[in-house]
């Protein structure tokens, strides 16, 4: 309840719609009852607080080596955005499969493996509306960084989808702009190269302080909610993990699961808040086990934090 309240107090219209008028089990009930992300689709119907119901389909679609794409479709409006564009083509071919017209481009951050498709998007769909965080800053007066953007945004503006309501976080750290857009109602944020499935993204531009707050803040999150990691990265991730964590029952279940789930060539993105809260090392930096292994009983969490990091770019 603490942390449905952390999270409440940062995003208003959650706590009206949510926390406040429909009691905690429907909502649970609700979450638990939208289909497993297996054939890569989701649909999530969330009752809001008018009683309407508003459905939002996200489709997940592989690119390039280890990359994914999320589509995210407004059946009430046909609204269709994608979050980051990798590569343009399978990317147009769910859209035509689906016969959904590209209305938005919402971009994480300035890494042309997720924002080198805008532009020709934009050819296919002149209309279509390219949002990016303001923190990505190109140095040259008038150039932009992140190809085509039309809308700038920061920590709680709020972007929609038609009558999706996404919340826009700031979580710099592996660029200095990188944002999540966070959809209280379908449960679900899109965390970029942020937080992976048991890792998180490389601290490139920020700093290790800096990447920490941006993983406390998706990890204060309702435990719940599903995250959309922009990387196939988990088993490698998992490696690093049992190398600090290896006591840890939980993470060797995971292991178990999602070497399965590679096997057949099925993603382990989306994984949840809470899964990444008992498994992924990055949001374990209290964890007694893991400062006693590493030596650092008396340290604060951040510098835990950045040894991990540190230790995994040399893994
Ligand atoms: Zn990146």
């Amino acid at each position: 309840m603490l942390l449905l309240r952390a999270v409440a107090s940062s995003f208003p219209s959650f706590q009206n719609t949510h926390a406040r008028r429909i009691p905690l089990k429907k909502r649970l009930a609700t979450l638990s009852s939208s289909s497993s992300s297996s054939k890569m689709e989701t649909t999530t119907k969330t009752i809001e607080s008018d009683g309407t119901q508003t459905p939002l389909k996200i489709v997940q679609l592989p690119a390039l080596s280890d990359n994914y794409v999320f589509l995210l479709h407004c059946a009430n409006t046909k609204s269709t955005a994608v979050i980051d564009t990798p590569e343009v083509g399978p990317i147009l071919r769910e859209l035509k499969k689906r016969n959904w017209q590209l209305t938005h481009i919402l971009n994480t951050h300035w890494h042309s493996d997720h924002t080198g498709g805008n532009l020709e998007l934009k050819k296919e769909f002149p209309e279509v509306q390219i949002i990016g965080p303001r923190g990505e800053k190109a140095k040259t007066p008038g150039a932009e960084k992140i190809p085509g953007v039309d809308r700038k945004v920061e920590q709680d503006d709020v972007v929609f989808v038609g009558d999706v309501k996404l919340h826009v976080m700031d979580v710099p750290g592996h660029t200095l702009g990188h944002c999540a857009y966070y959809s209280p109602s379908a449960n679900s944020a899109f965390v970029g190269d942020c937080v992976f499935a048991m890792g998180c993204g490389r601290v490139f531009e920020g700093t290790h302080p800096q990447m920490f707050a941006s993983i406390t803040k998706i990890m204060s999150l309702p435990e719940t909610t599903k995250l959309y990691c922009a990387h196939e990265y988990t088993l490698a991730n998992i490696k690093f993990a049992k190398s600090v964590d290896g006591q840890n029952e939980a993470l060797l279940e995971r292991e178990r699961k999602c070497k399965a789930l590679r096997e057949k060539n099925e993603p382990t993105v989306p994984t949840t808040v809470g899964e990444e809260k008992k498994t992924n090392p990055f949001c374990r930096s209290g964890d007694e086990k893991i400062r006693k292994f590493l030596g650092m009983e008396e340290k604060r969490d951040v510098e835990v934090f950045a040894q991990l990091r540190t230790m995994k770019d040399n893994f």
